[in-house]
């Protein structure tokens, strides 16, 4: 149900960037979603402030992050750990990303990062908490120009 308070004019949480992937073994998965894709690996990227490496993927216009954990304290082996491989993240394109998060935090949405920060991809990222999001973790991400 739509509440009055949403503004449908405001067109900033632009699509679904891409879809995060957890996953054991970034060769295994990056063979099998190669496969299921029909597509290549078309950028490996490590982002050591994460404890992540990414691995992505495009189909059609949708693009597919495989990532696996490069440390025990990584989110993804914690995630890992607890549920298994499978879908970690849903990532929205932004056009300002401190605008969203302003509009996310008065929504009274809770946010993992006070500030956007660099994610894979050359992007800057935000994290919005799942229990804020129906059980989804859901990713803001704004194209570094
Ligand atoms: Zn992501």
């Amino acid at each position: 149900m739509l509440q009055s308070s949403i503004n449908l004019q405001y067109l900033d949480m632009n699509r679904i960037e891409h879809i995060g992937i957890a996953v054991n073994d970034l060769k295994i998965a990056g063979n099998t979603y190669q496969k299921l894709l029909n597509s290549l690996i078309y950028k490996v990227e490590e982002v050591p402030s994460e404890g992540v490496i990414t691995a992505f993927l495009q189909s059609g216009p949708n693009k597919i992050e495989l990532l696996e954990a490069t440390s025990a304290d990584s989110p993804i082996a914690k995630f890992i750990a607890k549920k298994g491989e499978g879908i970690h993240h849903i990532a929205f394109e932004v056009d300002d990303i401190i605008a969203e998060m302003e509009r996310l935090k008065r929504e009274g949405f809770v946010l993992l990062n006070d500030a956007p920060k660099r994610g894979a991809d050359n992007k800057l990222v935000c994290f919005v908490h799942p229990k804020s999001a129906c059980g989804v973790l859901v990713e803001l991400c704004q194209e570094v120009k």
